[in-house]
């Protein structure tokens, strides 16, 4: 049996230049994996962390989180047959042409959706859906603010927003073309935070009352505006820090006052059991909305497994709507 295949892995930590699509052993299968031929892996903001040797959890030299592809070799107990199209999320070792995938998490992949479309759904799709109805509660009707609107996760929670609990979604983005799209979507109210005050906004917005949930990608940037849109007993989850961790200065009267909520969350590093029982929960919940082609994942460019470094870089100059694909097959 043949024993090697490529993937990718940084050389040294730092940008993406270190990435190099090189020559290694191909995964074993264990108890409680499926062995998956990779068709199709996605980037995330995670892989770059990763890259950069920022993230201590991830022990796989190979980066990458999610896939999709195809079932070459499976226990005997296992539901997932050889042959069969399957995403999920993998505990790294995306970017490569076989992957171990535990196979309490495997969804099957809907007929109608594509390889390339199929990797673009469990990070940014879960994520959204864990953070919005896990953690933040959002219950039908109410407002939730979503910043960076049009970002990979962005995209899929406006999407469940409207869809799921026919929220009223105010979403933020950097540029006319991220908004339209936006609205697109389906967002209600859509502000652009580099011309406008986005607190202001949604004040506006909510006759004074402010956002019942905010999905945060920002952080410490965007801190006295988030609580100056929440509303009272708010609940504001902060996933991403992309304007910085660190807070100078926190009023907890402000806090304590609105009765806010404010929780952080990352799912890499969950439990090999919580994303098992998320990704269950999504595929029951979502996964007909997902064949019935009323809730679609978005791509924004899918790059050849070999161009990496580009889709890398591609990220990081913040161009994207929706997601980043590498076409590893096909
Ligand atoms: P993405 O598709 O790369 O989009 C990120 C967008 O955020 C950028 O295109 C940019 O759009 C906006 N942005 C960047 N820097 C900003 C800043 N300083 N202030 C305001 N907006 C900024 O990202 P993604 O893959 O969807 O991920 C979005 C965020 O979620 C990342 O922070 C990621 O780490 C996080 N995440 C967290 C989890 C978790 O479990 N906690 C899981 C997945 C992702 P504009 O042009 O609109 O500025």
């Amino acid at each position: 049996m043949y024993t090697k295949m490529k993937g990718v892995i940084a050389k040294n930590p730092g940008s993406a230049e270190q990435l190099t699509y090189t020559e290694m052993p191909k995964p074993q299968l264990t108890a409680d994996d499926l062995l998956i031929e990779v068709h199709a892996a996605a980037v995330n903001r995670t892989d770059i962390l990763n890259r950069e040797g920022k993230m201590g959890y991830v022990e796989n030299p190979i980066i990458g989180v999610e896939v999709a592809g195809v079932v070459v070799d499976a226990n005997q107990h296992a539901d997932f047959q050889i042959g069969d199209r399957v995403m999920g999320l993998v505990n790294g070792g995306a970017y490569a042409e076989y992957v171990a995938l535990p196979e309490d998490r495997a969804m099957r992949i809907p007929q109608q959706v594509t390889f390339e479309q199929a990797t673009a759904i469990p990070e940014v799709f879960l994520t959204a859906y864990q953070t919005m109805y896990w953690i933040g509660h959002l219950a039908e009707h109410e407002t939730i603010l979503i910043h960076a609107g049009a970002s990979g996760v962005g995209t899929a929670a406006i999407q469940l927003a409207k869809q799921f609990s026919q929220a009223t979604v105010i979403a933020t983005a950097g540029s006319e073309r991220k908004l339209d799209f936006c609205r697109e979507l389906g967002a209600d109210v859509t502000i652009n935070y580099k011309e406008q005050a986005f607190d202001e906004e949604v004040l506006q917005a909510t006759d004074d009352q402010g956002a019942d949930v905010i999905l945060d990608f920002v952080g410490a940037s965007y801190w006295e505006k988030n609580l100056a849109s929440i509303t009272t007993d708010g609940r504001w989850v902060v996933i991403g820090v992309l304007g910085g961790s660190t807070v100078k200065h926190v009023n907890l009267m402000q806090l304590m006052m609105k009765r806010v909520q404010v929780t952080g969350t990352l799912l890499t590093p969950r439990s090999d059991a919580y994303k098992a029982a998320l990704s269950k929960e999504f595929m029951e919940q979502v996964g007909p909305f997902i064949e019935a082609a009323q809730i679609h994942p978005i791509i924004d460019t899918v790059f050849p497994i070999e161009e990496v470094q580009q889709a890398h870089e591609h990220m990081e100059a913040n161009q994207n709507i929706g997601k980043i694909v590498l076409r590893v097959k096909g």
